[in-house]
């Protein structure tokens, strides 16, 4: 009787009560992998084999959708392997399915070594970065120093989102883009520059913009979203989904020779909306009446340690306040910002 392969739907999985883990997944793997996979070409099933002590052990083959291991599995079988399975719908159906997921890569020996001698960080706050998934809404004057020092950091997964194309307008202050980006998609462009950067880190890339219909699905599993859009919509769209999936998240805005950063956690204390009640009809934008370069920097880069500080947990990272910054007149202040009685978000009564 011909051997059938063994497939295992991706809710029954135990990763535990596997020997191995086999990725068999061809190219780069920016969206991750399961978590103590190896990766192993699809057609050395000698290199399999290895991997397995007994011929009853437990070992989980998946790959992209689910078809090559599937063959693999049951090339394995008529081997006499018959503890081996293949995860049904591949990593496809495994990432849908908010299964656990581990970035690509080993860091670089020494990389964080300044992280982790500084005070009130150490290597367990590092693990912390590696282990977070933080959604970047926007890679654009904001959304470059935030991806560069997120990236340089060590943030585990960065879900980048942003339908736009590089410009050659766009170049004097989203430094994440060289020229010859220039009509790139900027995710694209984005995914490319962390590559360069930091090959432990996943990206997430979505070459969409971010709205209330899509906000729910990109927000959802992250523990962090920076909130670095160039419009009111758009701000509105994170305030809202992350006020509803309770997730908190960085703010930033810069335009002229200003900008402003502030931090929220929606569910629980003020937002976006509690700041700006009546926000106008129209908005200036950079393209009418322009942007210094490094205010987007200065801003961008208050956003990015923000966005580190509410991932470790530090105990004094920025929350219901809002920091401007004029850089005319080299000024920054800070006010606290109050919850409103009459925000449309229902904010939890009591709770701060
Ligand atoms: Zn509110």
């Amino acid at each position: 009787m011909e051997p059938q392969a063994r497939e295992i739907a991706p809710e029954d999985v135990v990763l535990d009560a596997f020997v191995a883990i086999v990725d068999l997944r061809e190219g780069s793997r920016p969206s991750g992998e399961i978590p103590g996979s190896t990766l192993i070409d699809r057609l050395d099933l000698d290199g399999i084999e290895r991997l397995i002590p007994h011929p009853d052990s437990p070992i989980l083959l998946y790959c992209g959708i689910g078809e090559a291991s599937r063959i693999a599995a049951k090339s394995l079988a008529g081997r006499g392997f018959t503890g081996v399975v293949s995860l049904l719908g591949g990593f496809r159906r495994w990432r849908a399915g908010d299964h656990p997921i581990s970035p690509v890569g080993e860091p670089t020996p020494d990389r964080y070594d300044r992280h982790v001698r500084l005070a009130g960080f150490g290597p367990e706050r590092q693990d912390r970065l590696r282990s977070s998934r933080v959604l970047v809404v926007g890679a654009g004057g904001l959304g470059s120093p935030v991806i560069q020092y997120l990236a340089a950091a060590g943030v585990g997964t960065i879900g980048i989102v942003d339908g736009d194309r590089v410009d050659a307008t766009n170049l004097h202050r989203q430094v994440l883009f060289g020229e010859d980006a220039i009509g790139m998609s900027k995710v694209d462009a984005a995914v490319a520059a962390v590559a360069d950067m930091n090959h432990s880190v996943a990206v997430d890339a979505v070459a969409r913009w971010f709205d209330a219909d899509n906000a729910a699905v990109l927000i959802d599993g992250c523990d962090l979203v920076v909130d670095a859009s160039d419009n009111f919509a758009t701000r509105l769209a994170v305030n809202d989904a992350a006020a509803a999936l309770g997730v908190p998240f960085v703010h930033g805005a810069a335009i002229r020779w200003e900008g402003m950063v502030a931090a929220f956690n929606p569910r629980v204390g003020p937002c976006y909306r509690c700041l700006f009640p009546d926000l106008p009809e129209s908005e200036a934008t950079c393209r009418d009446v322009g942007v210094l370069g490094p205010v987007t920097g200065v801003i961008g880069s208050l956003m990015a340690v923000e966005a580190i500080k509410h991932i470790v947990g530090s105990p004094d990272r920025m929350l219901d306040r809002l920091i401007t910054y004029d850089a005319r007149s080299t000024r920054f202040s800070s006010v606290r910002i109050k919850r409103r009685d009459t925000c449309p978000i229902g904010h939890v009564v009591g709770s701060r």
